[in-house]
């Protein structure tokens, strides 16, 4: 089977989305994918990710105006058996008493490709997925995992010009997902081809996507590497969308900024913040991961104390709850293995290097 065709751009113009019971699902919305990237569509329930998937798919058509085009082909009124997409659903959506082979072949056959090229294009394809010799197996006595590779075989077995995923690892098991996503990845870098993925697993967003979007109420609120969205997030939704977001109002005083129980440096102090916010009340936000907890006898001056009120231990990391009389406690995580209980004063640490971002108390959003 040739596995790279020449991948295609796929650009939704103007694509608004109302049901007929008066659901609006999406504000009117425009968004570039590059061939052969791997996009994902992340956001909560109900917003937007799976319609949108739809609309490129030709299950759904974009209210009036709007436009999808493939590449130059403009899409916008084709059904899906002539955009050439394959489709991947979490519930795999496969015929229970065909066998593994027949599933796969099943649009081919449909396609009238001759049986021989059938069969070779059935062996390459479980090849791919790891499923060799599984071909007779009825797809009813395989587990969920093996059910799945057949499905994204079986999408892929009419070489499609895009390949949709609809949530498709939802049904496994935590250790099964995290093995599968590890060779889907690897698949979808190496055959290429220009992939949409939804999921609501902001895990499974960073570690699929080339560029992730993030979704809010039927707007996209962020388009951006996993990179770009962890450490530059938009907005607050995004920010706690994709991670635990702390977030700390002080007064920036020098190249410090004042909290009630300590200070936390500023980034460099050429940092226009800094200079324009002298004296002034301003939030800083920083990850869990990047405050590092001391033991109260190691305090210095560059710590901030608090009490802890909450300890969990999660095996690979500890999760800190530190009341530090601000409006909300400070979460800490570390993978190191130091242990507090609740009800200690303990300090904290937070580099000037991790603050993701500084809003003006006047500015905040929300
Ligand atoms: P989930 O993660 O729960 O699947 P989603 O982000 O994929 O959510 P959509 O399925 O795109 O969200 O739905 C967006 C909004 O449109 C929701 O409010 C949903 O209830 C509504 N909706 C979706 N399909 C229809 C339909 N056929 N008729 C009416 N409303 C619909």
């Amino acid at each position: 089977m040739k596995s790279k065709k020449e991948a295609v751009s796929i650009r939704l113009h103007q694509c608004a989305k109302s049901f007929a019971n008066g659901t609006r699902a999406l504000q009117p919305l425009d968004l570039e994918i590059h061939p052969g990237e791997t996009l994902v569509l992340l956001g909560p329930s109900g917003c937007g990710k799976t319609t949108t998937l739809r609309m490129i798919a030709g299950l759904e058509f974009p209210d009036e105006g709007g436009r999808v085009l493939f590449g130059e082909d403009d899409v916008t009124a084709l059904p899906i058996e002539k955009r050439g997409v394959g489709m991947v659903f979490q519930n795999y959506a496969l015929f229970p008493n065909m066998s593994v082979g027949e599933n796969i072949a099943y649009g081919m056959k449909i396609r009238k490709i001759p049986a021989g090229e059938r069969a070779e294009r059935v062996e390459k394809l479980l090849e791919m997925v790891h499923l060799q010799g599984l071909s007779h197996r009825r797809v009813d006595q395989l587990s969920g995992g093996q059910k799945q590779r057949v499905a994204l075989a079986r999408a892929l077995a009419m070489e499609p010009r895009v390949l949709l995923l609809d949530e498709p690892l939802t049904a496994l098991d935590a250790k099964l997902r995290e093995a599968v996503r590890s060779d889907l990845n690897k698949l979808l870098r190496s055959l290429g081809i220009t992939a949409i993925y939804v999921t609501h697993d902001q895990g499974e967003a960073m570690a699929l996507g080339d560029r992730i979007v993030v979704m809010e109420r039927g707007k996209i609120s962020q388009i951006g590497t996993p990179r770009e969205i962890y450490y530059h997030p938009a907005n607050d939704f995004v920010a706690d969308f994709i991670g635990a977001m702390n977030r700390v109002q002080g007064i920036v005083s020098g190249d410090r900024l004042l909290l009630p129980n300590g200070s936390l440096p500023l980034p460099d102090a050429g940092n226009p913040m800094n200079a324009t916010q002298q004296g002034q009340p301003v939030w800083a936000m920083f990850r869990p991961e990047d405050v590092q907890v001391v033991d109260i006898t190691e305090a210095d001056a560059q710590c901030l104390r608090g009490k802890l009120i909450n300890t969990f231990f999660l095996g690979d990391r500890t999760r800190f709850e530190i009341e530090i009389g601000a409006e909300r406690p400070v979460i800490a995580e570390t993978s190191r293995r130091g242990w507090w209980e609740a009800g200690q004063q303990i300090a904290l640490r937070v580099p000037a290097e991790a603050l993701v971002k500084m809003v003006p108390a006047a500015e905040k959003e929300n």
